[in-house]
């Protein structure tokens, strides 16, 4: 019986690998990857491995979970060093929960390496800080397509310190505009869009709630930080704040912002 090893590719730019990851790549016998795992990445895995892209292409599935929980488990039935390769980090979501249960099911041995997720690689290419102590005392990571009612966030959680790392937002802003103002967030609080972080194609577009209706759309994959830190100007913002100018860009009763 071999081992499997959930790996986390991170953002894109390669030199984010950890040397675990790195020296892992180099030896495994099989590799299963995802769509978004970078080409500079796959280059670095043994040429000896068996690769398998079990990713999504343009939407549309190549394989299903429970066929790559399936190859996963029979992999290491034959081979010694399995690796199943995922952009960002496994377990931010990356289904690193599901295939772990079912290596848990089988008795078959596992390995979680972390990866840096996109919040970490987009704050990093926008220059902010996700917990900007000027501004924020809370990062929330999450995404609109989740749960019963797929369209929505859980508001509840939101303060008026919380950063919003909005994953798979999708190409349709004017929607998530709708939404995260439906939600109570003020139209003047700042949000940025960060598309391919840490990779050759990166691009960063400083927009807010209002704006972002009608920003032009950036290449996938992209996510958008909502929140005061997403600026230039927090020192101005968060004395705004604390003042308490709390009328436009900050709490106000009955709407989180
Ligand atoms: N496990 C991954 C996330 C997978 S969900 C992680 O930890 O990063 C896929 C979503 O992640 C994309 O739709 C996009 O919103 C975000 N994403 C992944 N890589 C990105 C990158 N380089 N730049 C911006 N967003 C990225």
């Amino acid at each position: 019986m071999g081992k499997v090893y959930l790996i986390g590719a991170g953002p894109g730019d390669p030199e984010l690998l950890t040397l675990k990851a790195a020296r892992l790549l180099a030896s495994a016998n099989v590799v299963l990857h995802d769509a978004l795992v970078s080409r500079e990445i796959l280059e670095r895995i043994s040429t000896f491995a068996n690769v398998v892209d079990v990713g999504k292409r343009c939407g549309k599935k190549l394989l299903t979970q429970d066929e790559i929980n399936a190859l996963l488990v029979s992999y290491a039935a034959s081979h010694e060093v399995v690796v199943r390769l995922k952009g960002g980090d496994p377990s931010i979501f990356g289904r690193a929960g599901e295939e772990l249960e079912a290596l848990r099911h089988a008795h078959v041995q596992y390995e979680v390496v972390p990866g840096v997720t996109a919040a970490l690689g987009a704050a990093a290419a926008a220059g902010i800080s996700l917990t900007d102590r000027r501004v924020a005392s809370q990062v929330l990571l999450t995404t609109f397509s989740r749960g019963v009612d797929a369209n929505a966030l859980d508001w509840g959680c939101l303060t008026p310190t919380t950063t919003l790392v909005l994953y798979m937002p999708g190409p349709d802003y004017a929607e998530v505009a709708r939404r995260l103002s439906d939600g109570g967030l003020p139209l003047d609080l700042p949000c940025v869009i960060v598309s391919g972080a840490t990779g050759a194609q990166q691009e960063v577009r400083w927009s807010s709630v209002g704006a972002l209706a009608t920003e032009d759309k950036l290449p996938a994959p992209a996510l958008m930080i909502v929140g005061r830190v997403a600026s230039r100007q927090i020192r101005e913002i968060g004395d705004a704040f604390w003042r308490g100018e709390r009328t436009v860009s900050a709490h106000q009763t009955g709407s989180v912002s």
